[in-house]
Formats: C-alpha cells, sequence, structure tokens
C-alpha cells in the first residue's frame, strides 16, 4: 500500500486541478492523477481546457482576427500594410507554445502548492482506494479520506460521419490543420462550430455550417442570437439551419456530405470536415466494476447541488457531471467540493454562470433570455442599446452587435443580461455581479460608468428599461 491522502483528485483539468489546488490551500494533503501525457510522453495537466479546448482555440481566434483586421481593417484607419498574408505554421507554433507554457504552469502551481501529482491513470476501486497505473504500465493503490471525479468530457461522434484522419475531424484536428482548406464543412452551428469556422473561415476556407436545428443559438436572447447569425454570415459563413446530415464518403481527399433540408436531398463537397455536434461525459474506466457510483441515462456521474455522489466520500465535478460544459463552472465546483470536504459551508449559483462564445463580434450573456422568462411565466421589461450608437464602440471600428438587459417586471430585478460586440465576454461580468448581488436594472442605471467605454452600452440597456437612454430616442417622459 501507497501513501494515504485527505483527498486524492482524478483528473486535472479546470476542475480536477482547481480542486486539487484548493484542497491543498486549506491544508489538506491532496494527491491529482492526470494521464494526458504531451507529444514527448510527459504528463500534460489542464485537460481538454488548457490541451485542445479554450486556450488554443481562443490562441487561433485571435491570430485570424488580427490577420482579418490587418487584411479588410487597417485601411479605413489610416494604415497601409501592402499584403498581408498568414503563415499557418507559425500560427500554430505560437499556440502550441502557449498550451506548453501554461500546461507546464499547473505542474509548477501543483509543487508549489503541494499538490502530489501523480502521472498516470486513476480508478476508483473500492471504499475510499483509487488505483493509479503509470506510463510504464505499474500500478499502486492509495487511500484517500474523499476522492474527486473530474474526468471530464470528449466529443460525440454520430454514425453518419465517422471520424478519417485528416479528413473528418473534432475539434481537436480542427486545431491542427497545417494548411487552409479551401473547402470546409462545419457540422454543428454550437459554440465550437462557430469558433473554429470563424477561425478557417478568416483565414479564407469557404465554410459551410450544417445545423440540424431550425434555430439559431437557441439559448441567447433571440433578437440578438438573429443579430449575431446575420453578422456571422456577412463574414461569409454559410450557416445552413434545418440541415441534418445523413451520410458521408470520402473520395481521395474530398469529403462528400449528403444532408436534407426542408427542400429535400442535398449533397455538399468538402476539403476538410469537422463534426462538432456536442461533447459526452468521459466516465470510462474511472469507477471499477463493484464500486456503485450512479450514472445517469447520458452516462453523467450522478450528484447532488453539493457535488456529492450517491457513495459517501465520492464527489465529480465538471464535464462529467450535469450543468453546462464550461471550464469555469468547472472549477467553481472544484472550489465548492473543497471548501466542503475541509468542513467549510460552500454552494454555486448555476443561474449566474456567464457563457461566452468567441466569435467576433462575442456573445456573451448570463441568466434568463425574454423568452425563457416568458415562458416561466414571469412578467419582464427590458432595455437594449445598439453599439451604433456608442462612441467607444465607433473609435473602435466595433459598431456590431447590442446589449440588452431582462428584468423582473414588478421587482426590476436583473434576470438576464445578453451582449453581441466586440469584448462582450468581458462585458459580462457586471450582468454576473449584479445579478449575484441581487441588483436592479436602476442599481446599474445609477451607476457612473468610464467614459468612452463599451461597457456604457450595459449601462445605456439598464437605463432603456425604463426607456430613459441618454443616447437614444427615449420612448418615456421622466416622472
Ligand atoms: P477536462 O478539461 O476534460 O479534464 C479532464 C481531465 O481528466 C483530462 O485531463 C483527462 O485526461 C483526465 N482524466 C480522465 N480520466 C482520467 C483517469 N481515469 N485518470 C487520470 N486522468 C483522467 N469552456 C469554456 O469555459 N470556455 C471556452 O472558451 C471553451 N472553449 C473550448 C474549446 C474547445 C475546442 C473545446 C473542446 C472545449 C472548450 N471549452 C470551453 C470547454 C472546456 O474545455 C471544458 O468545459 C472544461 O475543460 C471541463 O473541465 P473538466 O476539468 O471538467 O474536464
Ligand atoms: P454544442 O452543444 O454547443 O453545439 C452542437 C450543435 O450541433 C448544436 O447546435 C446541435 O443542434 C448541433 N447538432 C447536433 N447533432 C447534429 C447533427 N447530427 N447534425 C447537425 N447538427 C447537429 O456543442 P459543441 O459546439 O460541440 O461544443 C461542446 C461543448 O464545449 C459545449 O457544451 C460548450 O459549452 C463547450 N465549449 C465552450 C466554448 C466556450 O465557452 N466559448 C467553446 C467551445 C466549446
Amino acid at each position: 500500500m501507497a501513501d494515504k491522502f485527505d483527498v486524492i483528485v482524478i483528473g486535472a483539468g479546470p476542475g480536477g486541478y482547481v480542486a486539487a489546488i484548493r484542497s491543498a490551500q486549506l491544508g489538506l494533503k491532496t494527491a491529482c492523477v492526470e494521464k494526458w501525457q504531451d507529444t514527448k510522453g510527459n504528463v500534460a495537466h489542464g485537460g481538454t481546457c488548457l490541451n485542445v479546448g479554450c486556450i488554443p482555440s481562443k490562441a487561433l481566434l485571435e491570430a485570424s482576427h488580427k490577420f482579418i483586421e490587418a487584411k479588410d481593417d487597417f485601411d479605413d484607419l489610416g494604415i497601409s500594410t501592402g499584403d498581408v498574408s498568414m503563415d499557418v505554421k507559425k500560427m500554430m507554433a505560437r499556440k502550441d507554445k502557449i498550451v506548453k507554457n501554461l500546461t507546464g504552469g499547473i505542474s509548477g502551481l501543483f509543487k508549489a502548492n503541494g499538490v502530489t501529482a501523480l502521472d498516470g491513470t486513476g480508478k476508483v476501486v473500492g471504499d475510499k482506494q483509487v488505483e493509479v497505473t503509470d506510463f510504464d504500465g505499474k500500478t499502486a493503490t492509495y487511500d484517500a479520506d474523499s476522492i474527486v471525479v473530474a474526468a471530464g468530457s470528449v466529443p460525440v461522434e454520430i454514425p453518419p460521419t465517422p471520424m478519417t484522419e485528416g479528413l473528418i475531424v473534432d475539434s481537436t484536428g480542427a486545431l491542427e490543420f497545417e494548411e487552409t482548406p479551401k473547402r470546409l464543412g462545419v457540422i454543428g452551428a454550437g459554440v465550437i462550430g462557430l469558433e473554429l469556422g470563424s477561425v478557417w473561415n478568416r483565414l479564407g476556407s469557404e465554410v459551410t455550417v450544417l445545423e440540424a436545428m431550425d434555430s439559431f443559438l437557441p439559448m441567447v436572447d433571440g433578437a440578438l442570437a438573429k443579430d449575431a447569425h446575420k453578422l456571422l454570415k456577412k463574414q461569409g459563413m454559410d450557416i445552413k439551419l434545418g440541415a441534418k446530415v445523413t451520410g458521408s464518403e470520402v473520395k481521395g481527399k474530398e469529403v462528400v456530405v449528403t444532408y436534407e433540408d426542408a427542400d429535400g436531398k442535398k449533397e455538399i463537397t468538402f476539403d476538410k470536415l469537422i463534426v462538432c455536434v456536442g461533447r459526452r461525459p468521459y466516465t470510462k474506466g474511472v469507477i471499477a466494476d463493484g464500486v456503485d457510483v450512479e450514472l445517469d441515462q447520458r452516462g453523467f456521474i450522478t450528484v447532488d447541488d453539493e457535488c456529492r455522489t450517491n457513495v459517501p466520500g465520492v464527489y465529480a465535478i465538471g464535464d462529467c457531471v450535469r450543468g453546462p460544459m464550461l471550464a469555469h463552472k468547472a472549477s467553481e465546483e472544484g472550489v465548492m467540493v473543497a471548501d466542503i470536504i475541509a468542513g467549510h459551508k460552500a454552494e454555486m449559483n448555476y443561474e449566474t454562470i456567464p457563457s461566452v462564445i468567441y466569435t467576433f463580434p462575442e456573445v456573451a450573456w448570463v441568466g434568463m433570455t425574454e423568452q425563457d422568462a416568458k415562458d416561466k411565466g414571469i412578467e419582464v421589461k427590458t432595455g437594449s442599446f445598439p453599439f451604433a450608437a456608442n462612441g467607444r464602440a465607433m473609435a473602435n471600428n466595433a459598431t456590431d452587435g447590442s446589449a440588452k438587459i431582462i428584468a423582473d417586471a414588478e421587482t426590476d430585478r436583473i434576470l438576464g443580461l445578453h451582449i453581441v460586440g466586440q469584448h462582450a465576454g468581458e462585458m459580462i461580468a457586471q450582468g454576473v455581479i449584479a445579478m449575484e448581488f441581487g441588483s436592479s436594472a436602476e442599481d446599474l442605471a445609477l451607476t457612473c460608468y468610464a467614459h468612452p467605454t463599451m461597457s456604457e452600452a450595459v449601462h445605456e440597456a439598464a437605463l432603456a428599461v425604463e426607456g430613459h437612454a441618454i443616447h437614444m430616442a427615449n420612448r418615456k417622459k421622466r416622472k
């Protein structure tokens, strides 16, 4: 028998590594097991987010956005660049360097905080026991008073489009293209489809997105989702809604995809195809046979509001449990379970988890849409303000989009903030904080915002809830 720990965390993604660091900070003897290996066979901490998710995708989004600015927008600002070109290999090398720095940074944080890194595959093998098989195949068993499973998620595959090396790929493959594909197909107009579709669209691919649903971004307020759809189409992304993919055939270096929409059966040929139709919890091999941790019908580990499984002392967090598959949600759950294990009171507010799609402009939201509120029978009042009327947006060459606040008609309490616009992902924190503190729209309306900032659009949207936006034709007279 090897060491005994207070806490063993399985998985070092944003859920697991945060749970481990917080546990150690709280004085608990903590280990974190991780099986992800880099190309050299060394452990790579950070999970999907750092290795093949949030961070590499944002590195490519930033590079491709700067490319478009230099190519199409600088002239407007009086800047001459001559011909602008993109060196895809260099862009990828920069992305890889950022990933390496960050994953190495987590290993450093483990050392600094006294977390024992156990490199290998972890498995809950019994009451308060974790078995770890290291990269050489050697196995050791560790005792732990508490176990946190943070095993994450993997892409969903669909039968019509089986993965085909270099041709039909998932999000990880789409972060590795060595050159810009001429004709790029994307299945799924969700977060990954729009972000990675944007990257390659900006770099010159003809991008066609096939989305099975008839609606576009149903989780975003209707008016703003419509606007985002229009803006992405204007950038050249051909987003086909109600398009159900029925099959694919690889012909040499091309993929022929068949799909059905309202007009019947269709066929379209691509040089590369990205399948991004969602992710599923990854729990394979994490729980040994005979250990009775309950999974739901979709394979998520069943947990209560405090991320406890049905087995005492075993917790589960992040993408492998219910709730949005987001890095910050996983991390907050990591903090919460560490606090609970250490004997502190902790809880999470799932109503105020923000979401951001890092397209240009960004799409960000927290809380209800106007429709969500109506569906729940809540009477609402709303205030919107377009960036076209915001001075900083004009100066920034970023006048697309708007901010919209949804407030309870009776109490004025903010129920949601939805933004399409440059830096929407930064601005959304205002809505999160306001909602966390139970603010009213009037609280934001009475707050002094710095000028000139994009955030003033949120201020004006709050003023607009009562029809009193300053830089817009007013609908109501002030009483
Ligand atoms: P993961 O990050 O998946 O980590 C789980 C870890 O557990 C992995 O390292 C895995 O190797 C390890 N593991 C699994 N089983 C075992 C085992 N038996 N033993 C040892 N280790 C094991 N979210 C955002 O919030 N913002 C974004 O901008 C964003 N962008 C994304 C872009 C892409 C392309 C993708 C694919 C995802 C993106 N996400 C984003 C989602 C985000 O990556 C996930 O929500 C987040 O990583 C979940 O964290 P986690 O810790 O639950 O799981
Ligand atoms: P998603 O759930 O966001 O979108 C999948 C889309 O595919 C949906 O619109 C769905 O209707 C569509 N779809 C499903 N089956 C289909 C089919 N057979 N044919 C055509 N369309 C189909 O999933 P995703 O984009 O794969 O992302 C996975 C997860 O990763 C998300 O839950 C997201 O939270 C997370 N993520 C977050 C970020 C971010 O926060 N910026 C970025 C990337 C990924």
